[in-house]
């Protein structure tokens, strides 16, 4: 692994930089901690396609870039220093662009990679279920064959993006006596089609980020499916492990973080200045540290890909530190910060305008989405150290 960066990596990273800070300059979004996930807009999203920026790793056959990974999380890594608001294609972008490229068949390649690649359509990913979440094998919404389509009922939970996408990517149920991982299938669907209902979940920081998707009677073409009948839950395995490869685990709330240090070096509090505390100095050092580490962990798994090799020990194991970082960050500020550090944005008293408590009731969620902290921690033990599989 080379720990440095090409001339043209560095030259891509400030045409990035560049590009951010005009947008910030023109007013078109604010740089603040969650903004990526709150913030979606396909004015932006167009933009960045114009200028390369996605499907950045994809056949040029079908609109992509052929890039290394690398560019990719440079890329990346700007767009989250800013916080900008890359929630219209970022789904897409990350992981149902590479399972269509892997699993798709050539019609559908070329009908849905140009559409992401041009920010032409957003998509939201309906895998959770009620009562399947880490356990995706449970899933009950149903895809029953009738003719040329399959109907399809049940429902989807916490699909984040879901109100304000074009497509749900849906993994279903297409054989009711197979066993389970056998049974299971993958499909893009129009949230156009007729029986689908969306309803709102608000979360902790009263935001409308995620929903629950109801599906009744829906019928889909059967052209919708991606991949062989049954062979989802296969598909699925590879396509987690991009879910938690990226950068966006480690650094959803840096302003946090940057804003944080500012704070800290500007402010007293009983006329000692807060940078000379040494429990606020230890404590940011040590973050520091995890950062760094973190960092180098998330460039390691782009780096994985970069060799044709699909991370997965390696993505569950940084998405495990990464966002647990992310976590004692924000428990970090708002204990830096005292009782100021409960309020919340729009309080004229909130330090940061209330970053530090709106990201402290966000962080919960860090170590559940896309995996949670436990199920990683047995991806490591097992595929990472070959430890047996725990039965209970
Ligand atoms: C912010 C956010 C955004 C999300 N966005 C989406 C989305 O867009 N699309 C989507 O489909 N889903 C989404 N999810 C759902 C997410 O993927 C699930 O919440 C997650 O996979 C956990 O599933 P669960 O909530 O059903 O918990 P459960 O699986 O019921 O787990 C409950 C607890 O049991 C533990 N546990 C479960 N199994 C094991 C095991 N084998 N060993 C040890 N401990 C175990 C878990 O670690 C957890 O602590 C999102 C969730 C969040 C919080």
């Amino acid at each position: 692994m080379d720990f440095s960066f090409t001339k043209e990596q560095e030259s891509l990273r400030q045409e990035v930089r560049d590009f951010l800070e005009a947008k910030v300059r023109d007013g078109e979004f604010q740089v603040k901690s969650n903004g990526w996930v709150e913030s979606h807009s396909q004015k932006f999203s167009k933009d960045m396609s114009s200028r390369g920026w996605i499907g950045m790793t994809w056949p040029k056959e079908y609109g992509g870039h052929e890039r290394s990974y690398i560019d990719r999380a440079i890329v990346m890594e700007e767009m989250l220093t800013y916080q900008a608001p890359i929630g219209f294609h970022f789904l897409a972008d990350r992981q149902v662009g590479p399972a269509i490229i892997h699993f798709g068949n050539d019609e559908q390649k070329k009908t849905y990679l140009p559409k992401i690649i041009n920010a032409d359509i957003s998509i939201a990913i309906g895998l959770s279920e009620p009562n399947a979440g880490s356990d995706l094998v449970s899933v009950k919404t149903t895809a029953i064959e009738q003719g040329d389509f399959y109907i399809i009922n049940g429902q989807k939970v916490w699909t984040t993006g879901g109100h304000r996408a074009d497509y749900i990517w849906c993994l279903v149920r297409t054989d009711l006596n197979a066993p389970k991982h056998k049974a299971l299938s993958e499909f893009i669907v129009d949230v156009k089609t007729p029986g689908i209902t969306i309803r709102p979940i608000i979360n902790m920081a009263g935001i409308h980020s995620f929903n629950e998707i109801f599906f009744e009677d829906v019928k889909v073409p059967k052209e919708n499916l991606v991949g062989p009948k049954n062979r989802g839950f296969y598909q699925l395995m590879a396509q987690v492990d991009y879910e938690r490869a990226g950068l966006e685990r480690l650094m959803q709330n840096y302003p946090l973080f940057k804003n944080l240090v500012e704070y800290v070096k500007n402010e007293k509090r009983n006329g000692k200045a807060l940078s000379k505390d040494p429990f606020i100095r230890n404590k940011l050092a040590e973050l520091e540290v995890e950062y760094q580490i973190g960092r180098l962990f998330c460039y390691h798994v782009a780096w994985t890909l970069s060799q044709g090799r699909i991370p997965n020990y390696e993505a569950a194991l940084c998405k495990a530190f990464c966002t647990q970082f992310e976590q004692r960050l924000s428990d970090a500020a708002t204990s830096v910060l005292g009782l100021y550090g409960q309020l919340m944005p729009g309080s004229e008293y909130a330090p940061m305008d209330g970053d530090a408590a709106d990201s402290y009731l966000w962080s919960v969620s860090y170590t559940i989405q896309g995996g949670t902290l436990e199920v990683l921690k047995n991806i490591v033990a097992t595929r990472g150290l070959g430890l047996p599989v725990a039965k209970s």
